[in-house]
């Protein structure tokens, strides 16, 4: 059977770790060349090695997707080296401005909210993922050979979070950056969609997973557990592939049914 990405060329940012890092593994073994990029250059050097020992091609990159001179720069870094970008997933996010004591994130309502938590998280969240976004539908546009475009929300961007609002708005920004685009880009042959994962397991939610809380937050998932990367992998792979050719402006939840209820 042939193989579902083979000889695409992918951007993921955040690809250094939990879902971005098995996004990258997944597409390597249908076919596509990664360009990992993340803030931690070591750790996304590990991720691209794992895509070279899949047979393809791999460039590890660092980059703050906050800043709109580095992101300009990563996408004509690829260009360059890769010839192309055919799908981007943009994973890099962060859950919190700050941890407090022991890892616990800190927990604080709008009211008290201080600005500049706030903005952190917007700037990487959304911020970030519109400069990717944007980087990446300009090199689209130039090639003319259309494009996939995955932004990574979260069930969060339905579900307003008390003490997390600042994520939440972020992730219901993203979605609705991704419809707009959606529309925008159609002409082009270039898709927007989004995923809205439920808790999954990656090092973004090692906190929770040890607060000896896990019960009362698995009340809240119908299915009554965490789900892996690797769902998230595949709902991205989905979107990526021919089989998810006329999607456009949805977002898809691998989230074990927290949004359904
Ligand atoms: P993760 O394991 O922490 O991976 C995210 C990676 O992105 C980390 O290496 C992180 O570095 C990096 N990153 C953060 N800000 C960056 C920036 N400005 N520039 C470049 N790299 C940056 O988290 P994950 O769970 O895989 O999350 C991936 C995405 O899924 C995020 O957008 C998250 O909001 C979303 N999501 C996750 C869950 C979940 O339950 N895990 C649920 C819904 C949505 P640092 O470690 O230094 O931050």
């Amino acid at each position: 059977m042939a193989l579902r990405l083979e000889n695409r060329n992918a951007l993921i940012t955040g690809g250094a770790s939990g879902i971005g890092r098995a996004t990258a593994i997944r597409f390597a073994e249908e076919g596509a060349n990664v360009f990992v990029a993340d803030r931690h250059l070591a750790a996304a050097e590990e991720t691209a090695a794992a895509v070279k020992k899949l047979g393809r091609k791999a460039i590890a990159h660092q980059v703050d997707t906050s800043d709109e001179a580095q992101v300009n720069a990563m996408v004509a870094q690829m260009v360059k080296d890769l010839g192309s970008v055919n799908i981007v997933v943009a994973a890099a996010g962060i859950s919190h401005a700050h941890y407090g004591e022991e890892g616990q994130p800190d927990i604080t309502f709008l009211s008290n909210k201080s600005f500049a938590n706030w903005r952190k998280v917007l700037s990487v969240n959304l911020d970030g993922v519109f400069l990717t976004d944007r980087a990446c539908a300009q090199a689209m546009i130039e090639a003319g050979n259309g494009g996939r475009i995955i932004n990574i929300a979260s069930a969060a961007a339905r579900l307003p979070t008390p003490g997390v609002g600042e994520y939440s708005v972020s992730k219901a920004g993203v979605w609705m950056l991704t419809r707009v685009l959606a529309t925008e880009l159609a002409p082009f042959n270039i898709t927007a969609n989004a995923i809205g994962p439920g808790f999954i397991k990656t090092p973004m939610t090692a906190g929770i997973q040890d607060f000896g809380n896990m019960t009362q937050l698995m009340d809240r998932v119908p299915m009554k557990k965490m789900g892996e990367p690797l769902d998230v992998a595949n709902t991205a792979l989905f979107l990526a592939s021919e089989e998810g050719r006329y999607y456009t402006g949805s977002i898809l939840h691998p989230d074990g049914g927290i949004v359904m209820q």
